[in-house]
């Protein structure tokens, strides 16, 4: 397992090197957005708006100029931040020397990954690596405003509000549906509330994956789709793979819920704090329970 795992390791290092060199060879894609009538897919050296009347003197386009993700840019931000936070997780866990034995059974590495400490160890690796990715790529390579995320200013209170309470209640439906159907119970929490793992979850759960989850998915991901898609299809392919990202925690309907639930609340509100402040209240709402109770329920 050990030389697996080193060998895994080694493979990650290549790709996070190679990736970005072999997806960003070409430049990003710029166009100016016509302040007029909102068009944003006028060439660079456009005087004139192709769409209005709107004429714009060089030197003021840089001030409305837009860059536009593209697929695989978004692809080649997720596929690098995987293979850097599986290879931060490997060697944390061979570091603290707990990595399951060299001659353990695929069934035993399985359950060892299932087991709380590799869960949150992955999940804050995988979601601090990709907004570290999305954010440092996003700034240096994109010309990109606060506006462009959806985050103006004006309103943003009321709608923090509105997504905190849609998040704490899909949480209670996840809850009471989870009761209802007799789902299994997990315990992927920790026992004791001294256990310094939740130095971990609590900081991953409220803040660190909440964020992650909007900015990529929402803000970037389904931006991207919503170009030449509509809201309906746009969101069916954004929460898959934010299901895919968030395999194995929490269960995969409650996932979806809060997925759908961003999406009508970034669509509603042009805007990632509602499901930003939606997703972190759910995840504090599963850490009361779990703490509560004892067991994970959603
Ligand atoms: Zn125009």
């Amino acid at each position: 397992m050990q030389t697996a795992a080193s060998l895994i390791g080694l493979v990650g290092l290549v790709l996070s090197a190679v990736l970005p060199i072999l997806i960003w060879r070409r430049p990003p894609m710029y166009r100016w957005v016509c302040p007029s009538c909102g068009y944003d897919r006028n060439l660079i050296g456009r005087l004139q708006c192709d769409r209005c009347e709107r004429r714009m003197l060089e030197s003021d386009q840089l001030e409305h100029l837009r860059a536009r993700w593209r697929a695989r840019d978004l692809l080649a931000i997720y596929c690098v931040s995987l293979t850097a936070s599986t290879v931060g997780v490997l060697l944390m866990l061979k570091g603290l020397n707990k990595l399951p034995p060299e001659d353990a059974t695929p069934d035993e590495v399985l359950q060892f990954f299932m087991q709380p400490e590799p869960v949150w160890t992955t999940y804050a690796f995988s979601n601090a690596s990709l907004l570290l990715f999305a954010v440092t790529v996003a700034g240096s390579r994109f010309r990109w405003s606060i506006r462009d995320l959806g985050l103006c200013i004006r309103g943003q209170v009321r709608s923090t509000c509105i997504g905190a309470a849609a998040g704490a209640v899909v949480f209670l439906l996840s809850f009471l549906a989870a009761t209802a159907l007799g789902v299994e119970r997990r315990d992927i929490f920790p026992y004791s509330p001294s256990d310094p793992l939740w130095a971990l979850i609590i900081p991953s759960l409220a803040a660190l994956g909440p964020l992650t989850g909007e900015l990529f998915f929402r803000g970037m991901l389904h931006r991207m789709l919503r170009r030449r898609r509509s809201a309906s299809r746009a969101m069916i392919i954004s929460v898959t793979l934010y299901l895919f990202h968030m395999m194995g925690l929490p269960a995969p309907y409650t996932v979806a819920a809060i997925g759908i639930l961003n999406t009508a609340l970034f669509e509603r509100y042009k805007s990632l704090t509602p499901g930003t402040a939606a997703s972190a209240m759910f995840g504090v709402c599963a850490i009361v329970q779990s703490t509560v109770a004892g067991y994970q329920l959603v």
